[in-house]
């Protein structure tokens, strides 16, 4: 398996190549150049492994420049129960017969990118002591992907985490969970600003050229592949939980922002899984809904970006969306440059009328918006109705999911986080407070360290200059 860039201008390179960088040096997002075929037989074969075993069937089909045994052990690593709460990592409740929420956020930060950042982690570290090297991890959370990072990242080996968040702008739980790590290669910045501002100075910092390869700077953001390809998993998982045999297809329902989770389900029906149907499920900020209905692409001005109550699916663009265009237009590269540069001039493009259109019309793709009172309600009637409390992420994924249900055909819809990271919404919802695992009990009373900087790319870098690994 080879890597190639959406915009063509990247010789194509191995798995460990692209492993720490998902963007390619033309802007272009890295891509494996084609897209192994299951056949009926494959998909029988694979319906009865365990989560480690599916794993491995389908990751060394794109990481193949790893030795087998080293990664059949870093997924044994990676997907235990001790982390992931169950032997089935990723299991299907059924709600009523046709309709069922497959559970993804029982990892250690209680959401969905935990199952990909996990075994990130692992990877990262397997590959940097190979080569002998370090990375110093740079980002900018406003709350869920920070903490899975640094997750995934504590303790680990040749690797430093330097997370900005905002100051006093994360919910109680998700500051916890961040400034609580003890880790020494965990280092939580509090900027004195807003998200916005701790983003700028990332982009500012990577945009130092010098300085990124001074630090060996990396990133773990959403348009890494490895972290698409881990998540490709699930979607088989879950099909085999909700089907007898390989003649019966599924539609799966997903809360989306930057498009990193249901794109890893259009890879899976690529590589040949019985997908009827992916509903794109956005929030008020629905760039993405116009998209799949109007064949428009508009990018949001910051400015224009509101804040929801499923605040990690607020986005301006949806950054791996470039990789399902790539397919649409039969992954000819002078397609996706010509879009892309429109997009930066012009701040969006139209395909409608363009054999990209007909294409998108017949892929399996729909979509919809939810909204705050969507959500409410439908936290409500789930509850009611099946004594099930989910999460404002959720809540939008089922909405839409159940608005473009078929007769006949399972629908599976994706939770992406556990309801105890919203406790606000949910109160204002059922009027009583989410339950908390056992394990989070007194999350907030541990003793939290952070370094407190101002909005000023300068003095986060002299902070990581005294404190990344050489
Ligand atoms: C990140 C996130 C999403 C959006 O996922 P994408 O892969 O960016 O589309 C949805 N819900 C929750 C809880 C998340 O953390």
């Amino acid at each position: 398996m080879r890597y190639v860039s959406t915009r063509g201008g990247m010789p194509p390179q191995p798995f460990t190549s692209i492993l720490i960088e998902g963007l390619a040096p033309d802007g272009g997002l890295v891509v494996p150049d084609r897209y192994p075929r299951l056949t009926t037989q494959d998909l029988a074969r694979m319906r009865h492994l365990g989560y480690q075993d599916l794993a491995f069937e389908i990751l060394s089909r794109y990481i193949d420049d790893i030795a087998p045994a080293d990664l059949k052990s870093i997924i044994a690593r990676t997907y235990t129960v001790a982390t992931f709460g169950s032997e089935e990592i990723t299991p299907l409740a059924t709600l009523e017969p046709g309709l069922h929420l497959l559970r993804l956020a029982n990892g250690p930060t209680l959401a969905f990118k935990d199952i990909a950042l996990q075994l990130l982690g692992n990877l990262f570290e397997h590959v940097l002591a190979k080569e002998g090297a370090t990375l110093n991890i740079l980002g900018a959370t406003s709350g869920d992907t920070g903490s899975s990072a640094e997750y995934a990242m504590r303790g680990k080996r040749g690797i430093s985490v330097f997370m900005l968040s905002p100051r006093g702008r994360m919910t109680a739980f998700q500051t916890a969970q961040m400034y609580a790590l003890s880790e020494p290669n965990i280092f939580n910045i509090a900027i004195e600003g807003v998200f916005d501002d701790c983003q700028d100075i990332v982009k500012k910092i990577a945009g130092d050229r010098e300085f990124k390869r001074r630090w060996r700077l990396g990133a773990v953001n959403s348009i890494n592949w490895a972290r698409v390809a881990a998540q490709v998993v699930y979607y088989f998982k879950a099909y085999f939980a909700a089907t007898r045999n390989e003649e019966e297809a599924v539609a799966f329902a997903v809360p989306s922002g930057n498009f990193g989770n249901i794109l890893a389900g259009h890879v899976a029906r690529q590589m040949g899984l019985p997908i009827r149907r992916l509903i794109v499920a956005t929030n008020e900020n629905d760039v993405l809904d116009e998209f799949f209905r109007t064949g428009r692409y508009m990018a949001r001005d910051f400015a224009k970006v509101v804040a929801t109550s499923s605040p990690s699916m607020d986005i301006s663009k949806a950054s791996n969306f470039e990789r399902l265009v790539f397919d649409l237009a039969d992954r000819d590269p002078a397609t996706v440059l010509a879009l892309w540069d429109q997009l930066d001039r012009e701040g969006g493009f139209d395909v409608s009328g363009t054999p990209l259109a007909a294409k998108l019309r017949t892929s399996s793709f729909v979509s919809g918006r939810s909204t705050h009172a969507d959500r409410i309600t439908t936290i409500r009637s789930i509850a009611e109705k099946h004594r099930v409390v989910v999460d404002p992420h959720t809540a939008d994924g089922i909405k839409v999911g159940l608005a473009n249900r078929e007769p006949g055909v399972p629908l599976i819809c994706v939770e992406t986080a556990l309801p105890v990271k919203f406790a606000q919404t949910i109160a204002e919802a059922l009027g009583r407070e989410p339950e908390r695992p056992r394990a989070y009990i007194g999350l907030e009373e541990l003793p939290q360290r952070c370094a407190v900087l101002g909005v000023d790319a300068d003095a986060v870098k002299a902070y990581i200059a005294e404190h990344a690994l050489a």
